[in-house]
């Protein structure tokens, strides 16, 4: 039983009106207001709270907070904060919860117990305010943050490693991880519209990452540091086709077609592609794709920034890396042209010395009978004097020395002569594939040092295959543009025919490409290689004004690149001539033969060959004393057989005085070396006849009685090589 009193009732009045009070001030609460059974039921809900959520009271009251979960929240946090406020203690966080239409938002709560006078709880009052814009700062800022650094990661990988591919990928995987994509792709476009994918990138967890297809992407781009992807309408293009972001937020927006290549392989869900732009100029796409949901406007704009920083380390990087080429191109030139003018000269020296060597060692066998005790002594005078005479020649093509005789060639008919000759060199366990394009262009060069290329290149890919495999020979057409000269200097713009020889073979370290054309450099033991192969093949390419590239990867393989310049189909099929054999019977051996030689041995040993074989002969060691020679005797100087170069005055310069004179007259060039210098320009080609230095007496006397015998000045051509 209880009695009212007065004062009871005003203080139930009271009581009342501050009810109300709260009441409306919970109503009106610009704060969310939540308030529940200890079970979690909700009993209360304020408007504010309604508004943010989307939820009607009625269908707020009665249910728990489960009502808007994200599912973004681990359950152990649920279970800290239930057991915080178990234990009676006000707990505050913030939350990352689920409006009525399934949007999420970032609420800021602070959720505190209500006990009765027992201190047992009746109740738990939730006050809660919407922070997602501010989370939403804080986050753009975050992975603005981790954007930035991933450039300057990436700049500091291309500083230590000067590798674009290591660069882009570090851009890329950045870029994915901050924005949680599972694939994205990053390519620069090229001048001819085709893609050079620089990084791609399936994350692992990712069941395409199985994709076969995508090693060989892969595999390229470790090996070549980049995979050309031809222009195609796929998505993948459309950044760059129409200049601008491309998104892509269900697999039905899809309007782009793929095709079966390798980058149209994975079934994409979602796509983001950004274009790479320099100022106006668009030089590649990062693109992104199958990230649930898809892309965000807000992900987009900050992804469309990360694109332009990218795409401007990307171009200083490759503007870096051009310089460096070029620089670097500059140097390995000079330093060739130098050791080409040394080992020149040297071989020129030693080709005299040689010319004197083998030939007194040839007249002395001459005059050896066969069972005297030194034959085998001259023998082997003679023998390592070729030997030598190998050796030497080998250095003048590389000091682009030698005598060429251009031609007209078809390089398939060419590498199809040889085809029975490199299976025979490269043995059993490794094959050889030829690709020959049908179309492939006529190249003017001399056949037989064609061949020596390839079959130098050829059998350097053997040595490289230890353990087997493949040695590709291809030919194609290919026009060399302004791109190509500025990044590889020394080319010529211009048509080529492209020779390459490829092996899978153990490839090469930077510091031994930077070596290989040195004559004498091998990495091989001693008694397998001269380190003279390469230096030959870069000595005939550069004679024949080709241009050649090397690409090799440790363990992967290597390739060489020869261009030779392409020449019009329409020239004269006959230009150059074929090589005559040497005819095998010899007519009379008399005449009077001048000859003028600076290098006395050589001189000597000429005169006493020629003299041996029952010529008249006179000796002038210049061309000043020749020229007074000549003068006596022009009428009865049957041929001349003289040095190219010569102190005061050339050979040719001589015999242009000759000519004069005697119009008829009969010239056999001796040299050790030719260059541009040394071409007899002023003689018409059909008038001259060469020797190469060092010759045996045989061929002298060879070339000597064809010449002679000739009714009309015509030359009969004698190989330089043999
Ligand atoms: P040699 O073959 O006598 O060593 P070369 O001038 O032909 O001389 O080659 C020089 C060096 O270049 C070789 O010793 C080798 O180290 C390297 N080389 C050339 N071609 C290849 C190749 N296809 N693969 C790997 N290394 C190569
Ligand atoms: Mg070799």
């Amino acid at each position: 039983m209880s009695a009212y009193s007065a004062s009871d009732r005003d203080d139930g009045l009271h009581a009342e009106s501050e009810l109300k009070k709260f009441y409306r001030a919970a109503e009106q609460s610009p704060s969310q207001l939540v308030i529940t059974d200890p079970n979690g039921i909700i009993e209360y809900a304020n408007p504010r709270f309604c508004e943010v959520t989307g939820f009607s009271r009625d269908e707020i009251v009665g249910q728990t907070p489960r009502l808007f979960k994200s599912g973004r929240m681990s359950s152990d946090f649920y279970r800290t904060l239930w057991k915080t406020l178990l234990s009676g203690i006000e707990w505050q966080g913030e939350f990352l919860n689920r409006r009525r239409d399934g949007s999420l938002y970032w609420e800021r709560a602070s959720i505190a117990p209500i006990k009765d006078s027992d201190g047992t709880i009746t109740h738990f009052v939730k006050v809660a305010e919407d922070v997602t814009e501010r989370k939403r700062a804080e986050e753009s800022q975050r992975r603005s943050l981790k954007l930035s650094e991933a450039i300057t990661a990436a700049n500091l990988r291309f500083i230590e490693t000067g590798s674009l591919t290591h660069m882009a990928s570090v851009l890329l995987d950045s870029c994915m991880t901050i924005t949680n994509s599972p694939f994205g792709m990053l390519y620069e476009l090229l001048p001819s519209g085709n893609a050079d994918v620089l990084a791609l990138c399936l994350a692992s967890f990712d069941p395409i990452s199985e994709e076969p297809v995508f090693r060989d992407i892969q595999y390229d781009i470790r090996r070549h540091g980049h995979y050309e992807a031809n222009h195609h309408p796929s998505i993948f293009f459309a950044p760059v086709s129409e200049g601008t972001t491309v998104v892509m937020n269900s697999p039905g927006d899809n309007r782009w077609k793929g095709c079966d290549c390798p980058l149209c392989t994975p079934a994409l869900t979602t796509f983001v592609g950004i274009p790479l732009k320099v100022g106006t100029n668009v030089i590649g796409m990062l693109g992104l794709a199958n990230r649930d949901g898809g892309y965000p406007d807000d992900d987009i704009r900050e992804m469309e920034k990360y694109g332009q920083t990218c795409a401007l380390a990307i171009a200083s990087a490759k503007a870096e890396l051009d310089r460096k080429q070029a620089r670097e191109q500059l140097r390995q030139a000079q330093k060739m042209e130098a050791i080409g003018q040394l080992a020149g000269g040297i071989a020129h020296d030693f080709n005299n010395l040689l010319t004197v060597i083998n030939g007194y060692s040839t007249l002395l066998l001459q005059k050896i009978t066969n069972n005297d005790q030194m034959r085998k002594e001259v023998e082997q005078i003679l023998n390592a004097g070729e030997r030598a005479s190998t050796l030497i020649r080998q250095l003048l093509a590389f000091g682009r020395r030698q005598m060429l005789e251009p031609r007209l060639l078809n390089i398939n008919t060419l590498i199809a002569g040889l085809h029975k000759i490199l299976c025979r060199l490269i043995g059993e366990n490794v094959t050889l594939s030829t690709k020959l394009a049908v179309d492939v262009g006529m190249v003017k060069a001399d056949p037989s040092q064609i061949e020596q290329i390839i079959m130098n290149l050829v059998i350097n890919a053997r040595d490289a295959l230890e353990r087997g495999g493949t040695i590709t020979v291809e030919t194609v057409n290919r026009y060399l543009d302004e791109d190509f000269v500025r990044k590889n200097g020394g080319s010529v713009a211009g048509d080529y025919v492209l020779i390459t020889v490829r092996d899978t073979g153990m490839g090469m370290s930077e510091e031994i490409i930077g070596r290989i054309f040195e004559p004498f450099f091998t990495t091989k033991e001693q008694g397998y290689g001269t380190g003279l192969g390469l230096a030959t093949v870069y000595g005939i390419v550069k004679q024949s004004n080709g241009y050649i590239q090397v690409q090799s990867v440790v363990g992967m393989g290597t390739e060489f690149r020869v261009y030779l310049p392409r020449v019009a189909e329409t020239m004269n099929q006959n230009t150059g001539g074929d090589i005559l054999p040497l005819k095998a019977e010899r007519g009379a051996t008399t005449g009077l033969i001048l000859i003028v030689e600076d290098e006395r041995a050589v001189l000597d040993l000429s005169a006493i060959t020629l003299r041996t074989h029952g010529y008249d002969v006179l000796t002038a060691p210049g061309p000043q004393e020749a020229l007074k020679l000549f003068e006596r005797f022009s009428e009865k100087i049957d041929l001349l057989l003289t040095d190219v170069m010569m102190p005061g005055m050339s050979g040719p310069d001589m015999v242009q005085i000759m000519l004069a004179k005697r119009p008829d007259l009969k010239v056999v060039f001796m040299s050790g070396y030719t260059d541009e210098r040394l071409s007899v320009s002023d003689c018409s080609e059909e008038r001259l006849t060469f020797i190469m230095k060092p010759f045996n007496p045989a061929s002298l006397v060879n070339l000597i009685s064809d010449n002679i015998r000739r009714p009309d000045g015509q030359a009969s051509p004698e190989t330089p090589h043999e």
